[in-house]
């Protein structure tokens, strides 16, 4: 545990931009940078709640840790960490995250890359919980049929949920979270210009906002926060000609899923690619995998996007199992993607389920970013921000600073983390002894 505090602080200036987080409380008795701490480290230690929160408030190690004066003998109650999270001020509570991974690249981290050199980011949608009874001004709603237990629908009812999309840096090694986005209810949604010249007006959106408005607004920010990113991968929500056009305007590649058959530019290359040979064939030893492999450069039949477009479609069998049907893959790629081998391109598109598997439900099941800590627009993006930074030092200190560690504990990644969190939980709890600065 201080193995970690010390490498976030002396690495990743953690204490520093702690402690620039502000909020719009006036003249609190505990500031802000405190219950940003005192949340961040909620996350670390994967505290299940505010409940179980609540009496670590007071614990000697438990102040130590957060930076709290020595002559304090409680931080403060759970409904002060709860309004001060309303009122925190979220570029300040971003700005941790977005330092600690400009300091990782310019730390050499990504140094490699991954395929082709190049960084990616995977996008997609996430829905961190649901309730019919609590919601927010930033809920989106959505009706849900009621079922009886003979599956008769007894009714209609409201579900309120929130949707973020979020972007995650894939890599080799480790997955880190760059940016997430909220998808905004139609009362939220800026207005729009209708029609031209003097009878153009603005005029409110009628709608919930999709996932798609929501998923370019963020790649637009993490292009701008982040110059170095250089191939967004997507699934089949992202491959339409207005989003691709997006990304060739900020001079990022694409590597995006493609699945209606139907729709072009496959419908031209499944034409082209009929009754031919795959053009290229992989063996991957170490995967137990036989790939078949078909590419198709140039593709201009999707009139939506100005550019043109490299069609790729893999058939993986599985070499231990002959008998199962071939899984296929099919991928747009567009940008300075298009310059991966066929078997990379499928390489990255497959990697976008580190985004379902590590990420969304690592966060869900151990992280306890499904439990609603505090339901109000602000807290849950502040909340957000700060596990996420915890989860960000977390992989950086188990993948760069413990790398025998994890060959100790085995395969398994996910349990890995777990061990190491309960290390530190037991190390906390021996701390009430100890004079030690967190500065
Ligand atoms: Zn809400």
């Amino acid at each position: 545990m201080r193995q970690m505090v010390a490498y976030g602080c002396k690495v990743f200036g953690l204490g520093s931009g702690l402690g620039r987080v502000g909020d719009t409380r006036r003249a609190p008795r505990t500031s802000a940078a405190l219950v940003a701490a005192a949340v961040f480290y909620t996350g670390l230690l994967r505290i299940r709640s505010f409940n179980a929160l609540e009496p670590r408030l007071g614990e000697k190690p438990f102040l130590r840790l957060v930076g709290a004066a020595p002559e304090r003998r409680r931080l403060c109650s759970v409904d002060t960490v709860g309004r001060a999270l309303c009122r925190m001020d979220l570029v300040s509570v971003r700005a941790i995250l977005v330092g600690m991974l400009h300091k990782a690249e310019r730390n050499k981290v990504f140094r490699e890359g991954w395929h082709g050199a190049l960084r990616h980011v995977a996008i997609d949608g996430w829905e961190p919980f649901c309730s019919r009874h609590r919601h927010c001004p930033e809920c989106l709603v959505r009706r849900v049929k009621i079922k009886a237990k003979d599956g008769k629908t007894m009714g209609v009812e409201l579900e309120y949920y929130h949707r973020y999309a979020v972007a995650l840096l894939i890599d080799e090694r480790f997955d880190l979270v760059v940016d997430i986005e909220p998808v905004l209810p139609k009362d939220l949604r800026p207005l729009v210009v209708k029609g031209k010249g003097p009878t153009a007006r603005l005029v409110k959106v009628s709608l919930d906002e999709g996932e798609l408005t929501a998923g370019t607004r963020l790649i637009r920010r993490v292009k701008q926060t982040f110059g170095w990113i250089d191939v967004v991968v997507g699934d089949a929500l992202y491959a339409n000609g207005p989003f691709l056009n997006t990304l060739d305007s900020l001079g990022l590649g694409a590597v995006i899923i493609a699945r209606r058959d139907n729709d072009e530019p496959l419908r031209e290359a499944l034409h082209l690619w009929a009754g031919q040979a795959p053009h290229k064939v992989v063996e991957d030893e170490k995967a137990h995998e036989h790939i078949a492999l078909w590419d198709c450069r140039d593709l201009d039949t999707l009139t939506s996007y100005q550019g043109k477009i490299r069609c790729v479609r893999g058939c993986i069998s599985k070499l231990k199992r002959p008998q199962d049907a071939p899984s296929t893959w099919c991928m747009f790629v567009t940008g300075k993607a298009t310059r991966l081998s066929p078997e990379k391109v499928l390489a990255v598109a497959r990697a976008r389920w580190h985004i379902e598997n590590t990420a969304f439900h690592q966060w869900t099941t151990r992280w306890r970013l499904g439990h609603v800590f505090r339901h109000h627009p602000v807290a849950l993006r502040s909340l957000f921000w700060l596990f996420l930074a915890a989860f960000d030092l977390l992989t950086l200190f188990q993948y760069l600073q413990l790398r025998s560690y994890g060959r100790d504990c085995g395969k398994n990644v996910t349990r890995t983390i777990s061990r190491l969190v309960d290390e530190m939980l037991d190390e906390l709890a021996c701390w009430h002894n100890l004079a030690w600065d967190t500065s």
